[in-house]
């Protein structure tokens, strides 16, 4: 019932269900996939599960009707604690686990982890951009780990398991979950856009199984990056002049600091990359598949310049500049 919601990920609910089932639920998991596939709404039906009354956890299912349901879907259920990183920070704050500077140790998660649940049997927390913790913040959460309050349970959400630190890896049970199958994205965004329409293939292609990467796609500002990189690199050879104005007119429209700039430029890198790998496919001869070839190198050296912080407008410019010569076959 309340799973059919869910888009792929079955394989990890059965797992959750066994586990219910011979009475093996872990304190605090790691679930370890691409952002964006549906990590955190998995925890979130696994929480309504074990609150919902009208289920034995054994079961792990949800009414979705009563009191406790309806208060999980509208976010405000008492005993489910979520934090994460807030925006523009670089690193999950230590007052989101410990309090501030006034209130230390009396508010935040690790705090009211520990505290009596307020209407179900156990508290359920989610920690996402669980990479993010860092010095204090992890000590913190570790802590916490090591002395897990009784029936708590945490679930730790990270896109990788390598920034994670050992000491907390290994106080958790990973969990791994794998990009959603394009047919499930496509169903997913097409509920999210009934107006939407026909989802081009290279948006899925591109999106990679991610719902977040698809809705970011799905921006106007970029779908029209992506629209004007595509034509552009369609063409037999490229009007570097050309490409350079209109591309940057497209990002100056985008706007946002360097950073959202940086990612912009990011963003016309990959469609350059989908555009030509598919040219590639289809090309004619060995000299066009040189010429794409030489011109897929250049996009790749690029993404190191954008890495070493070169400015946006150069990298455009010596971009273009560079696959304008290469889809000539001049090798510079
Ligand atoms: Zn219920």
């Amino acid at each position: 019932m309340i799973w059919d919601s869910l888009k792929g990920h079955q394989h990890q609910m059965e797992m959750f269900r066994r586990a219910i089932g011979r009475n093996r639920l872990a304190h605090a998991y790691l679930l370890i996939g691409p952002s964006g596939i549906g990590k955190r709404y998995f925890a979130k039906l696994l929480a309504q599960c074990l609150f919902c009354p009208q289920f034995s956890d054994e079961e792990l299912e949800a009414c979705g009707e009563c009191h406790a349901c309806r208060q999980m879907q509208a976010g405000t259920h008492p005993d489910l604690l979520e934090i994460g990183l807030p925006d523009g920070k670089r690193s999950i704050p230590l007052e989101l686990l410990i309090g501030d500077r006034e209130n230390r140790g009396r508010e935040g998660l690790c705090h009211d982890i520990a505290m009596k649940p307020m209407s179900a049997n156990r508290r359920i927390a989610i920690i996402n951009d669980a990479e993010m913790l860092y010095d204090e913040s992890a000590n913190s959460i570790l802590k916490t780990l090591e002395e897990p309050p009784p029936g708590a349970i945490l679930f730790l959400l990270t896109p990788d398991i390598e920034p994670i630190l050992p000491t907390i890896r290994s106080r958790c049970q990973p969990v791994r979950f794998q990009s959603l199958a394009d047919e499930d994205l496509r169903e997913l965004l097409l509920q999210e856009n009934s107006e939407a329409g026909e989802l081009p293939h290279e948006l899925i292609r591109l999106a990679d199984g991610s719902l977040d990467t698809a809705r970011q796609l799905l921006d106007p500002g970029l779908d029209k990056l992506r629209r004007k990189v595509s034509a552009l690199l369609t063409q037999p050879t490229l009007n570097s002049g050309q490409a350079i104005k209109d591309v940057s007119e497209i990002l100056d429209e985008l706007g946002g600091d360097p950073a959202t700039q940086r990612k912009h430029l990011r963003w016309v890198l990959q469609f350059a990359i989908d555009t030509l790998g598919r040219k590639l496919k289809t090309a004619e001869n060995v000299d066009e598949c040189d010429r794409i070839g030489l011109m897929l190198d250049r996009c790749f050296e690029t993404e190191l310049h954008i890495r070493q912080t070169m400015p946006v407008p150069l990298c455009l410019e010596a971009l273009f500049a560079s696959l304008g010569r290469r889809s000539r076959g001049m090798l510079s």
